[in-house]
């Protein structure tokens, strides 16, 4: 149905009974909206059926937009084609070009444009109750209504200068280490008691102007001042926490508008992402808090032998191929620098090639592995690599490895550091890790010397069963195919 049609059949749909089927059409869209979202949610929690849950969730969102051009509140469809036409402009490109390593500070953009439009909503709506051309129309504001578009404000103008941060600091606009400050947390602790004293004023006086727009320049302040001491390779915990108000924003703004759809959505968002946050969290062994309030990053404390010249192993490709090219069992641990090198097409020629010669390969997959949920789980799929070989659970994959003649580490430290089991100064310390040194031999691929995410050095490379494979893991993978190839042919 196109956009002229839809505002005909609204302009044809004035009053009477065809306002109340219009009216019924409009819940009953947002209600299939509703159904079609929650079903997404779920289809998202199997990695086999993602895609159908985003099909399934993007067309509960047609539905939603549906039903809202049926408003018969709307005036003029002028601004909003004119939206339309920008936003997907805009963002059609941006989303098709935007590399999967680059996603959380995507995320963190788009949050940004979300909460601007419920911050917008909630200033308008609190600027219709009191304008005095209006007014006969609508005489002020209840303290429920108020309650609800305070809220909104509050969590909605947060994300939006949080969101930015975020998005600075992962793309690197800013430095991507915490900003810290002496008494740092404390006056945010301030600043957020006077933002939610204003709000409890607003509820009890609605017509206070000066507590409604002081919550507003608060909140935009405060999204600046919380998201500062957090280091960059928190952010993705952050994404999700802003994600979180977003949809807390959006709930709000549903019940001060009386938009159902918006207050479900809200909901699903805003509880979807405290969850992934929390789990975000866990997987890392970090509690909520330390991640907020932890500034991580800021210093290595680790004990590790730091200054000490260690020299770790490297093997040859060729060496490297015909022990692969022969081994029972290989478990792959792919990581961050596998996502970076794109290097999960050429992983599965090498797999297939092992697999061909009657060895049993598995890929073991950390829950933070790359830098979102998911990360490696997605690239991996996209090359076609079946499900049933994926060791997605810690334990599991730690049980597969004790056996297993080769272990192969793509791009990935800080999910194999030792340290985190053995080191109680490191910054990784406790969280739950792969133990590729209890396979036979270990394999690792990673262009240099570089560290992980978390900025400390990684006793593994130095252990004696490994054996390091220097270089870009897309080109090290190439010439390892190449080369088991190569032993197939006889040369
Ligand atoms: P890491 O960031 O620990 O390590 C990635 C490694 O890849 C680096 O040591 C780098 O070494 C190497 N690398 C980079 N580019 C390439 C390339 N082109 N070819 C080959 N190697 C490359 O990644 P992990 O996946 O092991 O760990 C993820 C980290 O991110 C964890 O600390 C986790 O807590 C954190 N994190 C994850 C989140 C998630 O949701 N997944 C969220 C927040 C944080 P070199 O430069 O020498 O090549």
């Amino acid at each position: 149905m196109t956009l002229p049609a839809l505002a005909l059949l609204s302009q044809a749909a004035e009053g009477g009974a065809l306002s109340g089927a219009r009216e019924s059409i409009v819940q009953g869209s947002y209600l299939v909206a509703s159904v079609l979202f929650i079903l997404g949610l779920r289809s998202l929690t199997r990695p086999t059926d993602a895609r159908l849950g985003m099909q399934q969730a993007a067309f509960g969102m047609l539905f939603a937009v549906i039903g809202t051009l049926l408003n018969h509140e709307i005036i003029t469809y002028q601004w909003i084609i004119t939206g339309l036409v920008i936003g997907a402009i805009a963002g059609y490109p941006m989303a098709m070009k935007v590399p999967m390593t680059a996603m959380p500070q995507f995320i963190a953009f788009s949050h940004a444009f979300g909460a601007i439009a419920a911050t917008l909503v909630g200033v308008v709506e609190y600027r219709h109750a009191y304008d005095p051309a209006i007014q006969g129309l609508q005489p002020g504001l209840s303290s429920g209504t108020a309650a609800a578009l305070g809220f909104e404000v509050l969590f909605g103008a947060l994300t939006v200068t949080g969101s930015f941060m975020a998005f600075g600091k992962l793309q690197e606009l800013i430095t991507g280490r915490p900003i810290t400050f002496k008494g740092q947390n404390a006056i945010n602790l301030l600043l957020m008691a006077v933002a939610f004293g204003s709000f409890g004023w607003l509820v009890l006086h609605p017509d206070a102007a000066w507590a409604f727009y002081a919550m507003v320049g608060l909140a935009l302040f405060l999204g600046v001042s919380m998201v500062l001491p957090i280091g960059g390779g928190d952010m993705p915990v952050v994404v999700s926490l802003l994600n979180s108000y977003a949809g807390l924003a959006a709930a709000a703004t549903g019940f001060a508008i009386g938009n159902n759809v918006l207050i479900i959505a809200g909901a699903l968002e805003g509880a979807g992402g405290f969850i992934l946050s929390m789990m975000m969290s866990k997987a890392m062994n970090r509690s909520f808090g330390n991640v907020i309030f932890g500034a991580f990053g800021s210093a290595p404390t680790s004990t590790a032998k730091k200054g000490e010249a260690r020299e770790s192993k490297t093997i040859s490709t060729e060496d490297a191929a015909l022990q692969m090219a022969y081994a029972g069992s290989v478990v792959i641990i792919p990581g961050y620098g596998m996502a970076v090198a794109q290097a999960q097409h050429v992983c599965r020629e090498l797999m297939e090639l092992i697999q061909k010669k009657g060895g049993d390969v598995k890929y073991a997959i950390h829950p933070v592995a790359g830098r979102m949920p998911g990360h490696l789980n997605v690239i991996l799929s996209e090359a076609g690599i079946d499900y049933g070989t994926l060791l997605t659970d810690v334990d599991d994959a730690n049980r597969v490895l004790q056996t297993a003649d080769i272990a192969i580490i793509i791009g990935a430290n800080d999910i194999v550091n030792p340290d985190a089991e053995e080191d109680k100064g490191s910054p990784l310390y406790g969280m739950p890790i792969f133990r590729p040194w209890t396979a036979k031999t270990v394999y690792v691929i990673k262009r240099g010397k570089g560290t992980g995410f978390s900025g400390v050095e990684n006793p593994l490379f130095f252990r004696d069963n490994t054996l390091m494979l220097y270089g870009d893991a897309k080109s090290v993978l190439g010439s390892l195919v190449k080369e088991v190839k190569a032993l197939d042919e006889g040369h």
